[in-house]
């Protein structure tokens, strides 16, 4: 029998709707609320801040169903439908009897998944009126999706980047100058968030927390500019479910369901992005898949964080959110994986980990390069480090299911290429990277400092 690797979707049967899983979610998220009222925010507090579209959808929990604006749609169908691809050059190396597929989001442009939600954000925003969108960016992959969205649907961009990944990555702001984007490095003198961190540590080496207060005070101090978020936010995982509702088809047309579905984890936009289209099956009882976020070891929020309000950033300018976190002063280690160094989780992905229907795992930073080379080896593309802790996370029940015989359905998300991360690579190869665990009272110590 032929068998097919790569399977594609044709333009008449690309979804034109996302899915709010917030619609079928057991219990409802809890809302977000005001650091010094307590009172629970509305889309209209919400959207003084971000795009008003994107704030009504924050919120939602009646629609099941959005639809995808047809300008958005044009631009999706230029890089989409993207592969599923079955990965069977990787299970003959591993010798197991599952069968692994994976969702090729490396194949975007800019490299990854991001691109899915800046292109909604930036034309949601200039139907709006707005003219200049600012945001923060780890690793550099949102800020540059997002660049190139600005740019396109015609709005100034700014981006604050975290100051380590621009170190580490000096690639990706040339990618975001190169879309006319204005690139700084977090914390910097220039905010007052920026300048308070850097009075109380002088060698900080950015997070996203640092960079997302940074953008925050421009958005709300700049007229005609709303703020921007790559992940985390209830919204960009609804954007991101059309990597899921394609993935549901294409599975379909493989004539296989997964048992167990597994992206890594920085916020959650990836994870719930190709979880929630296969989580409605679960919450009806049709389906009883295992769905794993694989995040790293030096920044375990699912697997050691606490489940309380807390902020979204470093200074305390965002709304408290009801989340799984480390502490909003969660310093991570500097991990070449830098968009999953992030203290907190989605809301959604938090509470749906509360009541059970999924769960974490965490990986070391060894292991997550040792997936990633095996990867490359294998199926011919290097992985992006974020993406490597997916795919270890794979290989840990692809041996399991070598060791049961059984022969499981795995689909995991490739969340990006990593073309632009080869300087990790070579400090891997050379022998030069480490593992960072994090100790019980190091996270007793942040989690005290929740208030
Ligand atoms: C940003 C990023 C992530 C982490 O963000 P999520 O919102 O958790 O998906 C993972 N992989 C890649 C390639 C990224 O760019």
């Amino acid at each position: 029998m032929k068998k097919q690797k790569r399977f594609i979707l044709s333009e008449n049967e690309m979804p034109t709707q996302w899915y709010n899983i917030q619609a079928d979610m057991p219990t409802k998220p809890m809302p977000p609320i005001h650091p010094q009222t307590r009172e629970p925010l509305s889309a209209e507090d919400l959207s003084h801040i971000f795009a008003a579209e994107c704030a009504k959808h924050e919120l939602d929990q009646q629609h099941r169903w959005w639809n995808i604006p047809e300008p958005v749609l044009e631009k999706y169908r230029y890089y989409r439908s993207t592969p599923l691809v079955r990965a069977y050059a990787l299970e003959q190396a591993l010798g197991t009897p599952a069968h692994i597929y994976f969702k090729n989001e490396s194949v975007n442009p800019l490299g990854s998944h991001k691109i899915n939600s800046a292109l909604p954000q930036c034309y949601y925003c200039k139907e709006e009126g707005t003219t200049n969108v600012t945001t923060e960016t780890g690793a550099g992959q949102w800020g540059a999706a997002l660049s190139y969205a600005a740019k396109i649907f015609g709005l100034e961009c700014a981006v604050y980047q975290v100051k380590i990944s621009m170190q580490q990555k000096p690639y990706r702001s040339s990618i975001m100058r190169t879309f006319g984007a204005a690139v700084t490095g977090s914390p910097s003198m220039s905010t007052r968030a920026g300048k308070d961190i850097i009075t109380k540590d002088p060698n900080h080496p950015g997070s996203l927390g640092t960079a997302i207060s940074e953008a925050i005070e421009l958005a709300t101090t700049t007229p005609h500019c709303k703020y921007t978020l790559g992940s985390v936010l209830n919204h960009v995982a609804l954007h991101q479910t059309i990597i899921g509702l394609e993935a549901e088809k294409q599975m379909q047309m493989a004539g296989e369901y997964p048992d167990v579905v597994i992206a890594c984890f920085g916020g959650g936009s990836n994870f719930g992005g190709i979880a929630f289209p296969f989580m409605r099956h679960n919450f009806s009882g049709e389906r009883h898949t295992e769905f794993i976020a694989a995040e790293p070891e030096s920044c375990p929020k699912l697997t050691r964080g606490k489940f309380c309000y807390d902020f979204g950033d470093t200074a305390g300018y965002t709304p408290l959110l009801p989340m799984f976190t480390l502490g909003h002063n969660f310093k991570p280690a500097n991990i070449h994986a830098g968009g999953l160094r992030y203290h907190g989780a989605g809301v959604i992905i938090s509470q749906l980990i509360k009541d059970g229907f999924m769960h974490g795992v965490d990986i070391p930073q060894l292991e997550s390069f040792d997936a990633g080379m095996l990867f490359a080896q294998t199926e011919g593309i290097i992985p992006a480090p974020e993406s490597n802790h997916a795919i270890a996370a794979t290989i840990r029940e692809a041996l399991k299911c070598k060791q049961t015989g059984e022969e499981k359905v795995i689909l995991f998300n490739l969340s990006g290429h990593g073309l632009i991360d080869m300087t990790a690579y070579d400090q891997f190869i050379n022998g030069d990277l480490m593992n960072f665990a994090v100790t019980d009272e190091q996270i007793e110590a942040q989690l005290k400092t929740i208030v």
